[in-house]
């Protein structure tokens, strides 16, 4: 459902989350797509602080992912970042998130953009039933990961959305850096530097 081109009274923002350890283009592509269909005016991009499910998962420290989704986010003027979910203490909750931008945009039309395959989790969310009254949902299309079957999404609360297929994933990433392979044009050049700069996942 392409909004685009029409007048829109309030301010409508995107909110891009995600553990961007690191961020890539994956990330980047999908948020710049629903920018452009649904007409936004912003997407922030919020790391996560301590991802719930990733719980049980290294996770590289905060500043260090801030810093990476900064760098690979400032070129574009309707990209910024956000350090709610970094700055709150414990784990990471999307409905904080989601109450935390509100409390900041109180105008706003808000949408979380998510992949394919975090819708799977979005039914597990704490205070799922609440976080429909907070965003628009919209799910991009994700390489690999089909749109989960058994789960049941609430009627019309979840767009779903086909964007350019780019088969990159942090895993993957950090996999490569790991082994000293290479991670250019799978995350942007500032990244690629930072992540050397700073021997990440060595
Ligand atoms: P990891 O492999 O560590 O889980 P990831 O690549 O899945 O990393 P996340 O930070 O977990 O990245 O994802 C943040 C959000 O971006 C999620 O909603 C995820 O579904 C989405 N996403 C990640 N990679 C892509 C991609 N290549 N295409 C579309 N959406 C993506
Ligand atoms: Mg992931």
């Amino acid at each position: 459902v392409s909004t685009r081109g029409n007048w829109h009274e309030r301010p409508r923002i995107g909110i891009m989350g995600g553990t961007f350890d690191p961020i890539h283009n994956g990330h980047l592509v999908a948020a710049s797509e629903v920018a452009w269909v649904y007409d936004l005016d912003e997407v922030i991009f919020v790391p996560t602080g301590r991802p719930v499910f990733k719980l049980d998962k290294k996770v590289t420290n905060a500043e260090d992912r801030y810093l990476m989704t900064v760098i690979a986010t400032a070129s574009n003027p309707k990209f910024t970042v956000s350090r709610v979910d970094i700055d709150r203490p414990g784990v990471t909750y999307t409905i904080d998130t989601l109450r935390d931008l509100r409390a900041q945009h109180p105008d706003a039309e808000l949408f979380f953009i998510t992949g394919a395959d975090a819708v799977a989790e979005i039914m597990q969310w704490k205070d799922a039933e609440h976080m429909w009254d907070l965003a628009h949902f919209v799910a991009v299309t994700r390489p690999g990961y089909s749109s989960p079957k058994g789960v049941r999404l609430p009627e019309g609360k979840v767009d779903t959305l086909e964007i350019p297929a780019l088969a990159i994933s942090s895993t993957d990433v950090r996999r490569r850096a790991t082994h000293g392979e290479p991670v250019w044009y799978l995350v942007p050049d500032g990244v690629v530097q930072y992540i050397g700069k700073h021997g990440l996942y060595r």
